[in-house]
C-alpha cells in the first residue's frame, strides 16, 4: 500500500459512495485507441454527483479526460461549486491522477477540490487536493 493512501473502509460513507460511482463511470469509457478506461465523480457542493469517463476520438487531440467530462456536465448544468473528484483507472501499482489539462480545469473551479484517486478495485485511495497536484497554479483563486 502507497505510504500516503488510505483505507477504503476507513472512508465515510459518502466519500465511499462517490468512490465507487467514479470506479463504475470507467464502464462507459470511450476508448478504442488506448483500451484505458478511465472514470470520474465529481462531488458538488450541494451534494450532487456528476460522474465522467474519458472519450477518446480517432483524432486523438480531440479526445477528453474523465474528470473534463464530469465538469462540463456538472457546468452546462449549472453546477459550479465541488468540493471533491474521484479519478478511478487501472494502472497496476500505481495511481492514476489528473493530467496536466485537467488539473488546470479542475483548479478553475477551487484550489482546496479534495482529489481522490482510487483503484478500481477499491484496495487503495490516495487522498490529496487540487492545491497539491497543481502548486503554484495559473490561477484567479490564489
Ligand atoms: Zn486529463
Amino acid at each position: 500500500m502507497a505510504s500516503n493512501s488510505v483505507d477504503f473502509a476507513s472512508l465515510d460513507l459518502a466519500t465511499q459512495d462517490i468512490i465507487r460511482q467514479g470506479v463504475s463511470a470507467r464502464e462507459f469509457a470511450y476508448c478504442p485507441y488506448s483500451n484505458f478506461q478511465v472514470g470520474a465523480a465529481l462531488l458538488c457542493s450541494d451534494g450532487t454527483v456528476f460522474t465522467g469517463c474519458n472519450v477518446e476520438n480517432v483524432s486523438y487531440g480531440m479526445s477528453i479526460c474523465a474528470e473534463r467530462t464530469a465538469i462540463v456536465k456538472a457546468v452546462s448544468s449549472g453546477n459550479r461549486s465541488y468540493t471533491a473528484i474521484v479519478v478511478s483507472a487501472d494502472n497496476g501499482d500505481t495511481f492514476v491522477s489528473p493530467c496536466g489539462a485537467c488539473r488546470q480545469f479542475i483548479a478553475e473551479f477551487g484550489l482546496e477540490i479534495d482529489v481522490y484517486l482510487a483503484k478500481p478495485d477499491l484496495s487503495e485511495v490516495l487522498k490529496t487536493s487540487i492545491r497539491d497536484l497543481l502548486p503554484l497554479s495559473f490561477s484567479s483563486l490564489n
